[in-house]
């Protein structure tokens, strides 16, 4: 406690109190008026406030303006550069985060009617696994260069119970800034395999159900933005624990999920819409790729609550993959996979080329162990592997491979698989 003469005088100036020089008390001691104007004019100098008072935003890596905030067609042409194919889900995604951070960026003055307020838009990509999901999510974070952070739905089970707390979800985030926690505010958090927390049965439980229902009613509150406390070291909260508070009302949610079966669902909503009286709609349905048609209905009756699907209010799809997609992903992308070999090679100065046959052969590979979009990368390493290890110590210049070198590589790799 400050003795009663520190606070008779001011502890900068020593100056005592007068009519024309207030002096503000504290526990410890008084600052007179002028010294706090010259506070005042310090930190304006210094940027650190505004003319009105205000504490100025430190700028942060993570900054984003409306200016520089790329537009939707540009936020596509950026995914195209990436991601191969999944044209719908690119337009969709690319218009939610336009408005996003449109939303975030709005300005506060009376150009824009004050009274609408846009409303947040988290998304919901379905599509099997292997399909882009992650990828897309995790490209348009590196295009607008905001934090970006992946986790996985089945790790969450209900407060009290073993697992992870719904709130950890964010720790990821936090971390990926740096424990920056304005930034983290404007991230973007993917939630993978989002059906896995789905509930079991079209009924609601009446017993408690871990693993499902639980999880999404405490995933709505994180949906639709309020402040949570978040365990700085994520895992379990514990009551003593010192908690980061987090507003989620910015954050943007992109949910993915495969839905195994959920075509199912689809094609039996749209047989009961289309038989009888329609049977031109009936024809149209492309049965080969149901997921296009995929409704929030389907979602329901997969096992998602109500209003968790209220929050996601994007829902789009993406495409299975064909042989066509995946022998352009092998080369097209701007880290393709083949790209990433010619650059390690390139490091040792070998030039390694291949023949166009050799990649169809690993596309075959991949369809034939139905192994997808993922697999092609661990076939290309088995037929590389050897090349790898004797190359950079052999002072070849030069390394074509042919489909032949891939064939006797794969097939020793075969072998060793059956033995
Ligand atoms: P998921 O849909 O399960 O989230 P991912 O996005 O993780 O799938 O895809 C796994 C890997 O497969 C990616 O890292 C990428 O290399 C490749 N891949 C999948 N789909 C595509 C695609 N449409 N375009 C380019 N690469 C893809």
């Amino acid at each position: 406690m400050a003795k009663k003469e520190d606070n008779e005088k001011c502890c900068l100036c020593g100056r005592g109190e007068s009519p024309t020089r207030p002096l503000l008390t504290g526990r410890s001691g008084a600052v007179c008026s002028d010294c706090i104007e010259q506070a005042y004019t310090l930190c304006k100098d210094a940027g650190l406030i505004t003319e009105s008072g205000k504490k100025t935003k430190k700028s942060s890596k993570w900054d984003i303006d409306l200016e520089s905030l790329p537009r939707p067609s540009e936020i596509k042409e950026f995914l195209d550069q990436y991601v191969i194919g999944q044209d719908d889900a690119k337009r969709y995604l690319s218009v939610a985060v336009y408005n996003h951070y449109k939303r975030l960026l709005q300005p506060t003055t009376s150009q824009v009617d004050e009274h609408v307020e846009i409303e947040k838009s988290n998304i919901i990509l379905v599509g099997r696994t292997g399909t882009g999901k992650t990828l897309l999510a995790r490209t348009i974070a590196k295009m607008l260069k905001v934090p970006f952070a992946i986790v996985d739905a089945t790790v969450l089970t209900e407060a009290g119970y073993v697992g992870e707390d719904v709130e950890s979800l964010l720790v990821r985030l936090l971390q990926a800034t740096d424990y920056d926690v304005e930034a983290a505010q404007r991230g973007i958090v993917f939630i993978d395999e989002i059906d896995k927390i789905a509930r079991k049965g079209d009924n609601p439980s009446i017993t408690r159900d871990v693993s499902g229902e639980g999880v999404q009613q405490g995933l709505l509150k994180l949906l639709e933005g309020s402040v949570v406390n978040v365990p700085p070291q994520g895992g379990r909260k514990h009551p003593e624990q010192k908690l980061i508070s987090i507003d989620t009302k910015n954050i943007l949610f992109i949910c993915g999920g495969a839905f195994e079966g959920i075509e199912r669902k689809i094609a039996l909503r749209l047989n009961t819409h289309v038989v009888g009286y329609n049977n031109a709609a009936a024809q149209q349905v492309d049965r080969d790729n149901l997921l296009q048609y995929v409704a929030p209905q389907d979602l329901r009756s997969f096992g998602l609550i109500p209003e968790i699907i209220g929050r996601l209010p994007i829902l789009t799809y993406l495409e299975p993959l064909d042989r066509n997609a995946l022998r352009r992903i092998l080369t097209e992308p701007r880290n393709s996979i083949i790209k990433q070999y010619i650059k390690l090679f390139a490091m040792d100065n070998v030039t390694l080329t291949f023949d166009d046959d050799m990649l169809d052969y690993v596309v075959d590979k991949a369809i034939e162990y139905k192994l997808g979009a993922r697999g092609l990368r661990s076939i290309v390493e088995s037929i590389m592997i050897d090349a790898m290890y004797e190359i950079p110590s052999s002072g070849v210049k030069e390394l074509h491979i042919t489909r032949q070198y891939a064939e006797e590589k794969a097939e020793r790799i075969n072998r060793l698989q059956i033995s």
